[in-house]
């Protein structure tokens, strides 16, 4: 199979679905990008990187930072990451505060909001570095793109309109769950939300998660062979927001999702998979970036399940 020659087929076959989502309208900056952008990448985990559409343009990564700070944390804190959020599906909204205090401050798990923040103040306790500079130095080396930056517009508004996020940060601290001062963290958080990336370097980031932890790039073990399990387990059951049951009907594979139209989905032993078009679905999800995911799992029969 040319993998080549099927991502442009994916590219051709995707093109449909333009216009039946929305871009994402809560900040400024994100409403702007052209809702038409399609973008796909394939990093394998022998070093071969097929690409198609705008793979080198870099966007708004939004909650795919979720995935790169937790495997931060899990790097620099362990197990200890877990005795401070949680392993379920939330079953409710990324950002809802009522599961939050019904659960005495116990995040469901690190993808939605909550659990980001309890994340964050976990990278942060062991850094002495300016938190932001760790995370953003963090990317670039798994990226290998020394490029990768902060929107810091993005980051702006971001802070400018998280009032909900504030809310959970300061709940988060009266519940003990945070050590930090809940604005830093939120500062912080908002930062990590801006980072652009583009997909080439989002498969290349996340590709120690099919490869038992190693990055292939580095030569390195990024994280161990369970905590790479561990994060695939969370993605597959938390990583979509409320439609991550749908997404594994229709895709089958661990991924993350942000609002800037970015899904990162892994194959594990094969390769790591970035797609990036703005228009969301309904949940928050990419909807040509996920039907791209399904041609890709349906041609190639790249799934786990
Ligand atoms: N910046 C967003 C928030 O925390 C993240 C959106 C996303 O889920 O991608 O509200």
């Amino acid at each position: 199979m040319d993998l080549a020659e099927l991502l442009e087929e994916i590219a051709r076959e995707v093109r449909p679905y333009f216009g039946k989502g929305r871009v994402a309208s809560y900040i400024p900056a994100l409403r702007r990008v052209p809702a038409t952008k399609f973008g796909m990448a394939v990093s394998m985990v022998d070093g071969r990187e097929f690409t198609v559409g705008d793979v080198d343009e870099k966007f708004s990564i939004q909650s795919i930072s979720k995935l790169l700070t937790l495997m931060l944390a899990m790097s620099i804190r362990g197990d200890e990451v877990w005795r401070r959020v949680g392993k379920e599906p939330s079953g409710t909204p990324f950002n809802s505060l009522v599961q939050l205090e019904y659960e005495k401050g116990v995040p469901r798990n690190p993808f939605i909001n909550a659990g980001a923040l309890v994340v964050l103040d976990c990278v942060m306790a062991r850094t002495g570095k300016e938190t932001t500079q760790v995370i953003l130095d963090y990317a670039r080396v798994l990226s290998r793109d020394f490029s990768v930056d902060y929107n810091a517009k993005v980051a702006a508004s971001e802070l400018r309109a998280a009032h909900r996020n504030a809310a959970i940060a300061n709940l988060l601290r009266c519940h003990k769950t945070i050590r930090h001062d809940p604005g830093d963290l939120l500062s912080a958080y908002c930062h990590q939300c801006s980072l652009e990336m583009s997909c080439s370097d989002l498969a290349r980031t996340f590709l120690p998660l099919a490869n038992a932890g190693v990055s292939p790039i580095l030569e390195e073990a990024v994280l161990t062979d369970r905590q790479a399990r561990r994060i695939n387990a969370l993605m597959m059951t938390c990583g979509m927001y409320d439609s991550v049951g749908s997404f594994a009907f229709r895709v089958g594979l661990p991924a993350k999702s942000g609002v800037g139209g970015g899904i990162v989905a892994v194959v594990p032993r094969q390769c790591c998979i970035a797609v990036w078009s703005p228009e969301l679905d309904r949940s928050g999800n990419s909807l040509v970036g996920t039907a791209a995911l399904e041609l890709f799992v349906r041609m190639t029969k790249m799934s786990i399940l």
